[in-house]
């Protein structure tokens, strides 16, 4: 339960002034439904209204703050003419200028006569100075009322900057006074104070530097996130490692039928990978693993391999995909090779209901089943097995930590966890997202792959590509088609799809099919084994096909749109071919012109099918935040820290982190229970039940 005294930031931010119906909706787009959303959305600028200039001393350009008499009104002789207010002090004259004004309001904001503070920034016209909609206009004898020094906060369209002003000003006051969860050593080594006074003074700038993100406010902040990052991690892996493992130790004879059953022989990247998950299984404590491996690498028969293990044990494991298609694929692979050796393998996905399901999950209790396949179905509560001794959960980067570790508990003891990815995640943001987990590797792809040959073309020259494309059939290929993310959202990214498919269609009959999000899951099945039987030839596609789906026959990769993807995502999609034996292509159609970024993108992707240099070239081009940030990355985003300039306060963080569970693991001590709000503050509540008394 999250602790009273962070209920007021957890309140939703409609409790706060100024924020109606409308404009919490932009709020909550732009920062978070919370309260404390809100609170982490630091400035990205200021404006210094502290000039305080006569008119005859103001500069161009200048921000400035004036007390001024108002004179002559000169309303615009046409709607289109500016409204023309004379101004005055002792040392000369000036115009305040608006578009579109109200005269009504105008003479009561600038009453003839009045003496005003004025501010804004200061233009020449024809050599007079001039003010175009003073940012604020106030009696002389309200001046106090107006902030010399401003924050600028990133918006979003429709979202006045003074409302995320009014709204901030009212709820710092407010802050709790949150006991110190930080090391008081470590505080003053580096010049850091509260957590309060830190917050209200990054929203508070007093100069530019103060919006760096090493300054001392904005570097405690960012220190406290990375510390609740890490603690999280560390509690959770703690736990782990606490509950006792069991010693999985298979006799070899299932693997030796699957093996023989393979069409291929084990790259020695595979070999290594499956020593040390046997050693791991073989061993008391419990494994948590990671299975890094560029797309292609042969990430699933390793698994397999190692499912086999703990089958021949007299135990059950489990396999986790994410998403319908790729559980569904799995299982269909599988297959084969598990009746080859008489093992049971089963399906479980959200979609299956009644019968079927019921006699699924009593055959799995019953431990009829010994290797269940399935999404994220697999670990809802009805869901028990007699006796799981591995769990595997592939593409693992779109589950959470608590998804993962809530598969592994359905084991009761000791529970051996392989994770897999074929993101190749920079060490630094390795360290954020899994703590430190053991990592194999498969650096070595299957041997008689060809390279993908990949090129880029401008989309006006789609014709010639469609004038390609019997070609490219007559030769037997068949073909993925994907089309142009439009915006995160699966219904316009469908639309376009669609209308792809329908021209395709119109030239090539029967043999196009279609793929996208909002297609029933049973639809989206038939397709893919339409495609997989090769009764379709060109599947157009949107990017539902990026994570693992593997039809080894296709063989051409069609990305239109090119420059609208991330080099991690077109990295994904083009590892869908070149995956059999035949000779691979990509065809990147991109939108002239081509912006810098994306034009970096594409080059890339044509000199080099190394994962991991392009995951490095991803992280440069694009930034840590923005590659956390991202839809596909599903890697934890930060608010504040920004750990790709910020590493070394990761490293202390982790270092800490690692210190205090040392010391107590149950975060018992005075530290421990402020470390707790910390957690809470940063909505690791999940770790937190890792705790005995959580
Ligand atoms: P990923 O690591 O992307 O999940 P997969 O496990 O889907 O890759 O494997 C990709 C393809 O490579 C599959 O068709 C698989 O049968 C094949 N494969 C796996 N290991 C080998 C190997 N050692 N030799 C040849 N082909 C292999
Ligand atoms: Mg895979």
């Amino acid at each position: 339960m999250r602790p009273e005294i962070l209920f007021p930031l957890f309140a939703p931010v409609h409790s706060l002034p100024g924020i109606g119906p409308r404009l919490e909706r932009l709020v909550e787009k732009l920062a978070g439904p919370k309260v404390v959303d809100l609170l982490w959305h630091l400035p990205s600028g200021l404006v210094d209204r502290r000039s305080r200039p006569k008119i005859a001393e103001v500069r161009d350009g200048e921000i400035a703050t004036m007390e001024v008499t108002v004179g002559l009104h000169v309303p615009p002789r046409t709607k289109r003419l500016p409204y023309r207010v004379h101004v005055s002090d002792e040392t000369g004259e000036m115009q305040i200028i608006f578009f579109n004004a109200r005269a009504d309001y105008l003479n009561k904001v600038l009453p003839e006569g009045g003496r005003r503070i004025v501010s804004g920034r200061v233009e020449f016209y024809q050599g007079a100075p001039q003010m175009t909609h003073p940012d604020h206009m106030l009696d002389a004898s309200e001046i106090d009322q107006m902030p010399l020094l401003e924050p600028l906060y990133p918006l979003t369209a429709g979202l006045p900057l003074k409302a995320v002003q009014k709204a901030l000003r009212s709820a710092l006051p407010g802050l709790p006074e949150l006991p110190e969860w930080q090391d008081a050593p470590w505080l003053k080594a580096r010049g850091w104070v509260r957590w309060r006074p830190s917050l209200i003074s990054a929203h508070e700038p007093q100069s530019t530097a103060d919006l760096d993100p090493d300054a001392p406010a904005r570097a405690r902040l960012a220190y406290d996130e990375l510390l609740a990052n890490q603690l999280a991690l560390g509690l959770v892996r703690l736990r782990m490692r606490r509950l006792p493992g069991r010693t999985v130790s298979g006799d070899g004879h299932l693997r030796r039928k699957v093996e023989g059953a393979l069409p291929f022989a084990l790259t020695g990247a595979q070999k290594r990978a499956l020593a040390e998950i046997d050693a791991d299984m073989k061993s008391t404590h419990r494994m948590l693993r990671l299975l890094q491996g560029d797309v292609g690498s042969g990430k699933t028969v390793v698994a397999l391999l190692a499912m086999l293990s703990a089958v021949e044990a007299g135990f059950q494991a489990a396999m986790m995909a994410p998403t319908e298609i790729l559980a569904r694929q799995h299982h269909a692979g599988l297959k084969p090779l598990c009746d080859a050796a008489g093992v049971r393998l089963a399906l479980l996905t959200g979609r299956d209901k009644g019968k079927q399901r019921e006699e699924t999950l009593a055959a799995t209790a019953a431990g009829e089943v010994d290797i269940l396949v399935g999404t994220h179905a697999l670990f809802q509560e009805e869901v028990s097995f007699r006796a799981l001794a591995l769990a595997v959960v592939d593409e693992q980067h779109r589950f959470g930590v608590h998804q993962r570790l809530m598969l592994a508990s359905k084991g009761g003891t000791g529970t051996d966890v392989l994770v897999m990815t074929a993101t190749p995640i920079p060490r630094t943001l390795t360290l954020t997202a899994y703590g430190d987990m053991e990592v194999s590797k498969l650096d070595e792809k299957p041997p008689g792959r060809l390279p993908v040959d990949t090129r880029a073309l401008p989309l006006d020259r789609l014709e010639e590509v469609l004038t390609g494309l019997p070609r490219a059939l007559a030769r037997g290929a068949q073909i993925y088609w994907v089309c142009p993310l439009v915006e995160e959202s699966d219904e316009v990214d469908a639309a376009a799809a669609e209308e792809r498919h329908k021209h395709l269609q119109s030239m090539f009959g029967e043999i196009v099919g279609l793929v996208h999000g909002r297609m029933k899951a049973s639809e989206k099945d038939a397709v893919m084994a339409q495609f997989e039987a090769g009764d379709i030839k060109i599947l157009v596609a949107t990017t539902v096909i990026e994570v693992g789906v593997n039809v080894p026959s296709a063989t051409v990769m069609v990305i239109e749109h090119a420059e609208r993807f991330g080099l991690a995502q077109l990295h994904q999609l083009r590892g869908r071919v070149g995956r059999g034996s035949g000779k691979s292509s990509c065809l990147l159609l991109y939108q002239t012109p081509l912006g810098e970024t994306a034009e970096a993108r594409i080059k890339i992707m044509r000199e080099t099918e190394d994962g991991f240099r392009i995951a490095e070239e991803d992280l440069r081009l694009r930034g840590a935040g923005e590659l956390l940030g991202t839809r596909q990355s599903g890697l934890p985003t930060f608010r504040i820290a920004d750990i790709e300039t910020q590493k070394d306060l990761l490293a202390a963080a982790h270092d800490d982190a690692r210190m205090i569970l040392e010391r107590d693991p149950e975060l018992e001590s005075e530290r421990g229970k402020a470390l707790r709000i910390l957690l809470y503050l940063f909505e690791r509540d999940e770790a937190i039940r890792y705790l005995r008394s959580g």
